[in-house]
């Protein structure tokens, strides 16, 4: 049967973007703050980590400009873009993104790459900048308030599979076909929720090829890659 109505769903981080904005940023900026990351990730909730790892480093100096500046020069490959754009111009393919990063680097990478509008919705974690410079960032899932019952791992902050499943009803009626594109191990939620006639594009070295080997249970088709152009490659053929 011929797809008229296509839905691609992005992971951010190491998905559709080349490395990890939330690490990247302090890579570039502070990397002894992206050092009391590395060293204290499991024992605070991870939106509430970045969170305050950008107090910290707003506190010693780091500006808006400076943080701005390395989510635009963060690794994102062409193929990516032209992937994206590619498809879009097909005009049967909405696009969705999903991310445990924050609003203002997803915005501010993708209107730089020209992607911005091509993107129907994107579902993550706020951030705003404040007068001084801060990024203010809060988790999806208000933690004073009723909290996700997702059984599968997702982190407080969002369940992805619920964000998932929330997005098809705000968009009635049903995708033909859904193409997810991940790597960590929070897309297996998502992942597990997908159809037969639905397909994963799964990076090659994240958490998510680890949790399907381990879990299975997928009912959709998975396809492997590893660089951008694969992605490119495939999404031409869809
Ligand atoms: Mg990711
Ligand atoms: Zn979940």
């Amino acid at each position: 049967m011929a797809v008229q109505r296509q839905l691609v769903v992005f992971d951010f981080d190491w998905s559709m973007a080349d490395n990890d904005t939330d690490r990247w940023v302090f890579e570039v900026n502070a990397p002894d703050v992206r050092r009391w990351i590395e060293d204290n990730e499991g024992t605070i909730q991870f939106t509430d980590l970045i969170a305050q790892a950008l107090r910290d480093a707003h506190a010693r100096g780091v500006t808006r400009a400076q943080l701005e500046h390395a989510l635009r020069t963060m690794p994102f490959h062409p193929a990516m873009v032209r992937a994206i754009t590619t498809l879009h111009a097909a005009r049967k393919t909405t696009f969705f993104c999903l991310s445990n990063a924050n609003s203002v680097y997803i915005d501010t990478i993708l209107k730089d790459k020209g992607l911005a509008a091509m993107f129907t919705e994107i579902v993550t974690n706020p951030a705003e900048w404040a007068p001084s410079g801060l990024l203010a960032l809060r988790r999806r899932v208000d933690p004073s308030g009723p909290q996700h019952a997702c059984a599968v791992g997702c982190s407080p902050n969002m369940c992805k599979g619920d964000e998932l499943d929330a997005f098809y009803t705000r968009h009635a009626p049903t995708y033909d076909r859904v193409v997810y594109v991940g790597d960590g191990s929070n897309d297996f939620c998502p992942a597990l929720r997908l159809r037969s006639q639905d397909m994963l594009l799964c990076r090659t070295f994240g958490g998510l090829h680890k949790r399907i080997a381990r879990d299975g249970g997928l009912k959709c088709q998975v396809k492997y890659w590893t660089g951008a152009w694969e992605v490119e490659e495939i999404f031409n053929k869809l």
